[in-house]
């Protein structure tokens, strides 16, 4: 059943008991179909060298992991920011999510904005609920982007620990195409970036923050995966220790007049470098749209970047 709940709350209530996530049996008691050693996904890694699963599709099954989950009641929150022009992305990308976007579970939204009465109504289904938090504008682009991690450290840190057993934090600019669901849960989730995914560089080839001077810094021959700095999750807890480290990294070195290649992305990736993610999602979870329609790994595009006009939206864009 479907009720609008299009409503500006700012309380969220914490009063439900936490599911027990201790002891994973499914109904039916995790029986897969006959798993083979031999036949599979063949032209994609699905696990890392330390052993963390890399999810794409044909990789699980979701009616398993959704028994698992289901009755746990599960909370998935989801971090947005909507500032300035970019308020006009926040309807596709709240419609598109309640399409795909774990369909059957309770999902918060919480939505950063500098314009909370432009917020869309949008239609979601029971369970689902959207929350408006403010957020500043700012005279750079590039501060809008970085301002969301001490403050989706500080929503963790007040109301998610206890409100929401995982939390994702993802672009505005972006739509979902298909299924994002219970695969994607862990302690700590990084995505692939699509840009980089596919193709044989070596590590210092790779757009990690390179110069000594910035706290991001990774030296030629370090890295692994470059990902995307526009969805990335987990537990609560964990999440928030990422932000912190990140945040205090970025801060430290924009006392010192130093900003990373990629801003709080190139802190994201260092911090993954030293801490490792215990799951990875494939370039199906955050594509960008102005690359082709899938490819032959990439079969299913579950959330996508569009293709938007970086001189009209974003503030203090040189180019
Ligand atoms: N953002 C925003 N207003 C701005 C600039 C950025 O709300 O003026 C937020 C928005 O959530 C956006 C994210 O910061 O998705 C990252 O910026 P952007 O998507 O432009 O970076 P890109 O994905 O192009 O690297
Ligand atoms: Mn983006």
């Amino acid at each position: 059943m479907l009720a609008i709940v299009h409503s500006c709350s700012t309380e969220v209530d914490n009063s439900r008991k936490a599911p027990d996530l201790s002891s994973p049996i499914a109904s039916e008691h995790l029986r897969y179909k006959k798993p083979s050693a031999v036949s599979g996904r063949t032209n994609v890694v699905a696990i890392t060298p330390w052993l963390a699963p890399i999810v794409w599709e044909g990789t699980f099954d979701s009616a398993l992991l959704d028994a698992i989950y289901a009755p746990r009641d599960i909370t998935v929150a989801v971090t947005v920011t909507a500032v300035g022009k970019y308020i006009r992305f926040l309807k596709d990308f709240l419609e598109t999510a309640e399409q795909h976007f774990f369909v059957g579970f309770k999902v918060h939204y919480y939505v950063f904005t500098d314009q909370p009465d432009q917020i869309p109504a949008v239609k979601m289904a029971a369970g689902r609920q959207l929350f408006v938090r403010q957020a500043a504008n700012a005279k750079r682009w590039q501060d809008i982007s970085a301002a969301r991690f001490k403050g989706i450290a500080n929503l963790i840190d007040t109301e998610l620990r206890d409100g929401a057993d995982y939390v994702f934090c993802l672009d505005v600019d972006s739509k979902f195409h298909a299924h994002w669901g219970t695969e994607s849960l862990g302690q700590l989730v990084a995505v692939i970036h699509p840009g980089y995914y596919n193709l044989q560089l070596q590590f210092s080839q790779l757009p990690y923050e390179r110069r000594p001077e910035s706290k991001a810094v990774m030296s030629a021959d370090e890295g692994d995966f470059y990902y995307a700095g526009g969805a990335f999750g987990g537990e609560p807890s964990s999440v928030h220790h990422m932000l912190s480290m990140c945040n205090d990294n970025f801060e430290q070195d924009a006392r010192r007049g130093i900003e990373a290649a990629w801003g709080e992305e190139s802190h994201l990736n260092q911090f993954f470098w030293f801490n490792k993610p215990t799951k990875l999602l494939s370039p199906e979870y955050q594509w960008q749209d102005m690359q082709a329609k899938g490819t032959p790994e990439v079969k299913i595009i579950r959330f996508s970047g569009i293709i938007k006009d970086y001189a009209d939206i974003r503030p203090g864009w040189e180019g």
